[in-house]
């Protein structure tokens, strides 16, 4: 439907729309740009672009993007140059995806002559508040597409009015507090994006900003569904979060670039044939917990120590997607060294673990999955396709995500969940 409200309003001279996309970085935000980038390009009658900043900072990320543009040959790079950053200098120690974000808003002022002329752009939450007002001056709409879901949204669009509130009643204690979303829910302070608490902190000051420029936006594609959150989708469009929202469009679950691409059924584990698969394939139906907490480093080794201690005497069949770095070039550790003396031997036949990419989405359909253990990354609950999802909420957006998992929650699978939960009671504190 939105596609074709661009035909019929936006045409360009030759008639036909062109759609910039400009997203950041990381796959947590890059995988639903390429899924819609690939939707729209399958529809068709649409000019497509996408401004690529290379070197990307990880290797996954290098490989969609060649894997993107050599599936859609029609789709036009658009190579972003960044102006010089010295990060480490100015930030030591900071995530470098989330500087990579800096960057980006550093260098968002040259965006201009490349958005000249197109039909409609479509960014990224995290440049918002540079990306934005350059499309107002040229008058191009600009969408965000919000990769979290519909309750984190409401949330960063309310946290400035929080703050600016709180400010207005001078509370004197302090603190961020918790923060009642009009409409939503009530976010204890414990459950917000814990940077979140330390306003100087780059990440809240870029989320503050981002916040209130959204605002401006011609509208929201965000990767939900009304059933899943009605309250938080109807609050955002009722402008009871925020006065005169922009439309918010739930275009979700997002399939991924295999699925839209053909005519397969869904329900086809489309990774048969990987070494991952064909083990979970000697496996009997719905008996492996799988195990993954995202495209990176997402606990520290002494958790994962802990994990495996839990997996082993849990009992149960697992197969733990880990990543032990917070950018994978950077991951040259054994598996052996990183999970202790012995782990691997003692499991073997009934766990598998691997530090590789695989196509998480298709292994979720794979009939011998039959438990999710996630550190509920949007992008994962979103694909859980049918399998129960046991939270396990760490940094970022997860404890929002957490909230919403737990509002759609499935009680199908308590016999494996309880022989696993068992396994972690008996070692874990
Ligand atoms: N993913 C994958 N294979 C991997 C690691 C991650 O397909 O080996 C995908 C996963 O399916 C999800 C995304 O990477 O779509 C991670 O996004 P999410 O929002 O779940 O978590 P984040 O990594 O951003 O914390
Ligand atoms: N976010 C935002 N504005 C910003 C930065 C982040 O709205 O300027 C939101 C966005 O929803 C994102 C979430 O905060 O998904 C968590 O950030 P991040 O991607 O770092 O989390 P992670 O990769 O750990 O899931």
């Amino acid at each position: 439907r939105s596609i074709m409200a661009l035909q019929e309003t936006q045409s360009s001279v030759d008639g036909v729309p062109h759609v910039m996309f400009i997203p950041s970085a990381g796959m947590g935000h890059l995988l639903p740009f390429f899924r819609v980038i690939a939707a729209l390009s399958y529809h068709g009658g649409v000019e497509v672009s996408v401004v690529t900043v290379l070197p990307t900072v990880s290797a996954a990320e290098a490989d969609h993007f060649t894997e993107l543009f050599a599936k859609f040959p029609g789709i036009r790079r658009v190579d972003f140059h960044l102006l010089p950053f010295d990060a480490a200098a100015e930030f030591p120690g900071h995530d470098p995806f989330l500087l990579r974000w800096e960057a980006l808003r550093r260098s968002a002022h040259l965006l201009g002559p490349l958005i000249t002329g197109v039909s409609a752009v479509i960014t990224d939450v995290t440049l918002a508040s540079h990306v934005i007002p350059i499309c107002k001056d040229i008058h191009v709409p600009c969408h965000v597409l919000f990769v979290s879901c519909a309750t984190m949204l409401s949330l960063v669009a309310y946290f400035p009015v929080h703050l600016d509130n709180n400010q207005k009643k001078k509370a004197a204690t302090g603190g961020v507090g918790d923060v009642d979303i009009p409409g939503v829910r009530c976010i204890a302070q414990s459950w917000l994006p814990q940077p979140l608490l330390d306003l100087e902190k780059l990440f809240t000051k870029q989320l503050i900003d981002n916040g209130r420029e959204i605002t401006k936006a011609d509208g929201f594609l965000v990767n939900t569904f009304d059933a899943l959150e009605p309250v938080a989708l109807a609050a955002l469009r009722d402008g009871k979060v925020v006065p005169g929202f922009p439309p918010v469009y739930a275009i979700g679950p997002l399939k991924s670039h295999t699925s839209s691409t053909s005519n397969d059924n869904d329900d086809k584990p489309a990774a048969a044939g990987s070494p991952v698969a064909c083990w979970l394939d000697e496996q009997p139906v719905k008996s492996v917990v799988y195990v993954a907490f995202g495209n990176r480093n997402a606990v520290t080794h002494e958790q994962i120590r802990e994990i495996a201690a839990g997996l082993e005497s849990s009992g149960c069949r697992f197969l733990w997607v880990l990543k032990t770095t917070t950018v994978d070039r950077d991951d040259a550790a054994e598996l052996a060294d990183v999970l202790g003396d012995g782990f691997l031997d003692r499991v073997q036949g009934r766990g598998l673990v691997t530090k590789a990419w695989v196509d998480q989405e298709a292994l979720l359909k794979h009939p011998g999955v039959g438990l999710f253990l996630s550190h509920s990354g949007w992008n994962s609950v979103t694909a859980a396709a049918g399998v129960p999802l046991l939270a396990w909420p760490g940094g970022g957006d997860h404890r929002v995500n957490a909230t919403v998992v737990v509002s759609g929650k499935s009680y199908n699978c308590l016999e494996l969940l309880s022989i696993f939960l068992k396994g972690f009671a008996n070692d874990c504190t």
